[in-house]
């Protein structure tokens, strides 16, 4: 496990580092705590002559209450996120969602940037950030755009970024009063085989809004159909079970996976109905 010389880049900010990118075009890189690329390099999967460093690029970094919701830059690390007293007082769920990935040593270095935009079809925050309707602010040369969390994966280890162009933060929004939140997931080794997260808004006692979405069974997570859950308390635990089912049989699990296809569908029938029925509970 050897790295092949390269030449490392430091940027001052978003425009330089998508500049840069742009010129080395295929033969480099950018990267931030570096846990997958590196790791790629390391075992040969992929070589670059310019590595771009993006952790001390200003424009990428902090995490701040935002127009009502918050603003996370690619560049902080699960660790930082974790421990965010901004994030907490609006989103605690997604504190508590990160403070599950990996271990302290990865969530120490790694960052949501990273975990985005490597798009290995097995991620936490790419189900949750569907669930909440996050948008991604990404950046190529001075020109931005905003993408929906929903749009920003375009298949395993795929996303829309185009060459040069840098995810710059995460943008949660404004929370509905009383939605509730909950994210569920289970690894049998490293990385999650399933991820859920179910977010349920109720307008008096009725559900107004619900939204769950499926991820790390195939290559891109996706949002099951609730438009069935809409209703009062009684009757939610059985329209929940039905629409967990419905997400389980919709679900096309990437082959040569740790688990078969049919376990898989379970694992997401049971993780859904109890996301559904923890946000419906947190929503009251
Ligand atoms: C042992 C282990 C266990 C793990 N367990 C989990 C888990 O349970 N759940 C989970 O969700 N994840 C898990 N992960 C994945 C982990 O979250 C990622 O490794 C980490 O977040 C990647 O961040 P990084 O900054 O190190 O990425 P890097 O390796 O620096 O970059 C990864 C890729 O993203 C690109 N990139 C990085 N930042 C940007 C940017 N701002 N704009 C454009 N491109 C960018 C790089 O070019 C590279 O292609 C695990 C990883 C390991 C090693």
């Amino acid at each position: 496990m050897k790295l092949t010389p390269f030449t490392l880049h430091r940027p001052g900010s978003v425009g330089q580092a998508s500049r840069l990118l742009a010129d080395v075009g295929d033969d480099g890189a950018a990267y931030c705590g570096g846990t997958e690329l590196l790791l790629a390099m390391k075992l040969g999967l992929a070589s670059f002559r310019h590595l771009v460093d993006l952790k001390r690029v200003d424009g990428l970094r902090g995490i701040e209450a935002a127009g009502g919701g918050v603003r996370i830059g690619a560049a902080a690390t699960h660790h930082e996120i974790e421990t965010s007293a901004a994030l907490r007082a609006r989103y605690p769920e997604m504190a508590a969602m990160i403070s599950q990935v990996a271990n302290l040593r990865v969530r120490s270095v790694g960052t949501l940037g990273g975990n985005l935009c490597f798009a290995d079809p097995h991620s936490d925050p790419a189900s949750f950030l569907m669930a909440v309707g996050a948008t991604l602010l990404c950046q190529r040369g001075e020109a931005t755009r905003r993408v929906a969390a929903g749009e920003f994966l375009a298949g395993p280890y795929q996303t829309v970024l185009a060459p040069g162009e840098l995810l710059v933060a995460v943008e949660l929004p404004a929370r509905a009063e009383r939605t509730g939140i909950s994210h569920l997931r289970m690894k049998l080794t490293e990385r999650p085989v399933v991820t859920v997260t179910a977010a349920v808004t109720r307008t008096g006692n009725a559900v107004s809004a619900a939204r769950l979405i499926v991820g790390s069974v195939g290559s891109v997570p996706f949002a099951a159909d609730t438009a069935a859950l809409a209703g009062g308390p009684a009757g939610f635990p059985a329209r929940a079970g039905a629409c967990a089912e419905q997400a389980a049989a919709g679900c096309a699990p990437l082959p040569g996976g740790e688990a078969s296809p049919d376990y898989l569908r379970h694992l997401v029938a049971v993780h859904a109905r109890q996301a559904l029925g923890e946000a419906f509970a947190a929503s009251s």
